[in-house]
């Protein structure tokens, strides 16, 4: 019997302006609004956050960010901290997406900043972590997700760890259609959790929910979602559309 409750994560990426956010949010409170079986969260662009934060008040849907920035405020220019999105009722954020690390040169040590920083300031982050094709053609995925995982929660207490949720995103299958088999995407679970019990503790890494990232769709959620370290979703492309997110949802529901 597992301690944790299946998520889905909707990761809108730079899409949709507030007014197609809110829509978007409208709709899926429409069907998912008093759902409690599974936890289901979207991350709009910030731009979207106060709209969709609107649409979603009163639901059982979260709100959730696409990135933060370490420091409370001050001079950086174009950024948003965490108390700018508690502000706004945003609950979760997502720290250290493979788009940011790679496009915007995000290091495992600023990562582990902006981690520190959502914890401290009561919101969630959904970390992310996953390798690159060539990563995994030499054999070395999962060194690759204990570095990253590593250095992501140094100076995070076991208090706060119980908080974290973490997603397994393997480079090369986001965005591209190309997903996981079961058995890649179960051997990496697996070995977070077995990095977070060394981590932290047993008890704290059973609770915290390993997401799987990566081409998820209503095709082959099913199957992802059957495996016992698989705990959900962030979904990209998938989420984008009312009706194969609540396709996803449903498919977490069938899964509990
Ligand atoms: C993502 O960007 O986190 C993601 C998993 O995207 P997609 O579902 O489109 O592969």
């Amino acid at each position: 019997m597992t301690l944790r409750k299946k998520l889905i994560a909707g990761n809108w990426k730079m899409n949709k302006t507030p007014s197609d956010a809110a829509a978007l949010a409208a709709e899926l409170v429409a069907t998912l609004g008093k759902r409690t079986e599974v936890d289901v969260i979207v991350c709009p662009p910030f731009t979207a956050l106060e709209a969709v934060g609107r649409a979603l008040d009163g639901s059982t849907v979260k709100l959730g960010a696409q990135n933060v920035h370490p420091e409370t405020s001050g001079a950086f220019t174009g950024e948003i901290s965490a108390p700018m999105l508690r502000a706004l009722f945003t609950t979760h954020v997502i720290v250290g997406h493979s788009e940011r690390r790679t496009l915007f040169g995000e290091t495992d040590a600023f990562i582990n900043q902006k981690v520190l920083a959502a914890l401290k300031n009561q919101l969630r982050p959904i970390l992310c972590v996953g390798e690159s094709l060539a990563e995994r053609e030499l054999g070395s995925t999962l060194k690759v997700v204990q570095t990253q995982l590593e250095a992501a929660l140094q100076g995070v207490s076991r208090e706060q760890a119980a908080g974290l949720i973490v997603a397994y995103e393997p480079v090369w299958a986001i965005g591209t259609g190309k997903v996981a088999t079961t058995d890649q995407a179960q051997e990496v679970h697996g070995f977070i959790r077995g990095l977070l019990t060394k981590l932290f503790a047993e008890t704290v890494a059973q609770r915290v929910r390993i997401l799987y990232g990566g081409s998820m769709k209503p095709a082959n959620a099913a199957e992802l979602l059957a495996q016992k370290d698989i705990d959900g979703g962030l979904v990209g492309g998938a989420s984008l559309e009312a009706r194969s997110f609540v396709e996803l949802v449903n498919a977490a529901i069938a899964a509990v």
